[in-house]
């Protein structure tokens, strides 16, 4: 009895070292520098040219006033001169294209993915008006100062130098200008896709936003951290309808339509649904693991350990759970009329976002299970709008190797993190066209400025952009190496 329990004893003694061990090894692992040339732009002269694009109100709609639209290519033709005079502009559907030529045709093309149409703003709630283009106080303000015409401006200023300088690249490069993204990038971002699947282009790389350079974002990390999109989750809403026979309301049955919804939604919101410790996110934590606090190091480096308790963590946090894991959202309630009278039929939709790896079938089918009560029948409401999970960009490709070490060159003592994109945007037209897709801004961003993109008072600092435009001048050029 005695030995055995001197043998349990000595057993857990070494797992605690070996887990400590594990800990301790763990070095922080960041990519190497590629330090392509860099160059300085004016801040002045990058917020001025910015400001003017945000005073085009270029509102996306189905109906959409398409004058904004025009004024805005023009205004970069006038602006940006060398690089329109070395590549050749053509517009596919609603999305502008700028095609820079390579030097050496057997490389495949890299596409650069911007979008120029805003959501609306109305004056009443922001400091400066939403179209006045008005730099203030170290600012450009604006509708689309994030979201995403700062992120073209940096681009197209970088490009105008190099072409200015007699650059010419060796892969041919695709600027695209979506028009409708906020829309679905059906008429833009689609129909350039369906052109290149014509030509039989191969992408190299396809860069488009989704990440940005985060300060305070990640909770127990210090420093900046640049996220890199390397997948994008999935979008599928599903009804729960029950229909019963109603009746009055001074007679009500055991129990009503709205009860028994209200039950599935309770098991919808409790269910397990796909998702875990592995994909884009296990990279993402990972990497920034060796960063935060020892309890996290310890049970990222004893994954193999601590398993369960690492999930449960992950689950118990709104932020963490939604990059682990498929998520479920009741969104709308509908049901009865009149307070005397029983609501025959109730209905919910429950907005879904697909984790890598997840289907819109196999999410259903799951929902249903988790329900588990016949009377209660499920849908898919989201008809052609329902979105599968992005395939994963792999991360020793050239293509994120040159993004990461860009980033690194450009922006000191910031870490670099591989991420999944939350949120649907316009790369996933472009799928099927290349397997390196990066979504990523070179624009910092904090808590309180997550509220302003599609919210009030939308900026962006005069000095990220002209670190942007410095950060796309070295791209450029490593992506030619
Ligand atoms: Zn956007």
């Amino acid at each position: 009895m005695k030995r055995l329990a001197v043998i349990i004893g000595l057993a857990l003694v070494g797992l605690m070292l070996v887990s400590l061990a594990r800990t301790w090894s763990v070095r922080p692992q960041q990519p190497s520098v590629i330090d392509g040339s860099g160059t300085r732009f004016d801040p002045a002269k990058v917020a001025t040219h910015l400001a003017g694009t945000l005073r085009f109100a270029t509102v996306s709609a189905k109906t959409a006033e398409r004058l904004p639209f025009e004024e805005l290519r023009q205004y970069l033709r006038q602006n940006y001169p060398q690089i329109h005079s070395h590549s050749s502009e053509y517009t596919v559907g609603q999305a502008s294209i700028l095609e820079w030529q390579g030097s050496t045709p057997t490389l495949n093309p890299v596409l650069f993915y911007f979008h120029s149409d805003v959501v609306p703003a109305s004056d009443g709630d922001w400091s400066h008006p939403p179209f006045s283009g008005t730099i203030d106080k170290d600012y450009v303000w604006g509708r689309g100062a994030l979201d995403d015409k700062g992120g073209l401006i940096a681009f197209l200023e970088a490009a105008e130098r190099l072409a200015g300088e007699g650059y010419q690249p060796r892969r041919s490069i695709f600027l695209v200008v979506g028009e409708d993204e906020e829309l679905g990038g059906r008429q833009g971002a689609a129909r350039v896709a369906a052109q290149l699947r014509q030509r039989r282009v191969h992408l190299a790389a396809l860069f488009d936003e989704g990440g940005f350079i985060t300060e305070g974002l990640i909770d127990g990390v210090e420093k900046p951290v640049a996220l890199v999109g390397i997948a994008e989750k999935g979008y599928l809403t599903l009804q729960l309808r029950v229909e019963t026979a109603g009746g009055h309301s001074s007679l009500p049955p055991l129990e009503t339509a709205p009860g028994i919804l209200s039950a599935a939604i309770l098991k919808v919101q409790n269910c397990q649904l796909a998702g875990g410790f592995h994909g884009p996110a296990e990279s993402m934590l990972r990497t920034l693991a060796p960063h935060m606090s020892f309890p996290v190091r310890l049970g990222v480096a004893n994954a193999w350990l601590t398993l369960p308790f690492l999930e449960r963590g992950i689950r118990s946090v709104a932020t963490t759970r939604a990059l682990f894991f498929t998520t479920a959202a009741p969104t709308v309630l509908r049901a009865g009329e009149r307070d005397n009278v029983l609501a025959a039929n109730a209905e919910a939709l429950v907005n879904l976002r697909l984790i890598p790896g997840d289907n819109p079938q196999g999410a259903s089918r799951r929902i249903e299970e988790c329900i588990a009560d016949r009377r209660v029948k499920v849908s898919n409401h989201s008809g052609n709008t329902t979105i599968g999970p992005s395939p994963i960009s792999p991360m020793d490709s050239l293509a994120y190797r040159t993004l990461a070490g860009t980033i690194a060159a450009n922006y000191p003592d910031t870490l670099i993190s591989p991420w999944v994109t939350v949120g649907a945007t316009d790369s996933r037209h472009f799928a099927d066209l290349t397997d390196a897709i990066l979504r990523f801004l070179p624009l910092r961003l904090s808590k309180p400025d997550l509220a302003r993109i599609h919210g009030h008072n939308e900026r962006v600092a005069v000095t990220d952009l002209a670190d942007a435009a410095t950060f796309y001048y070295r791209l450029i050029q490593n992506l030619n190496l």
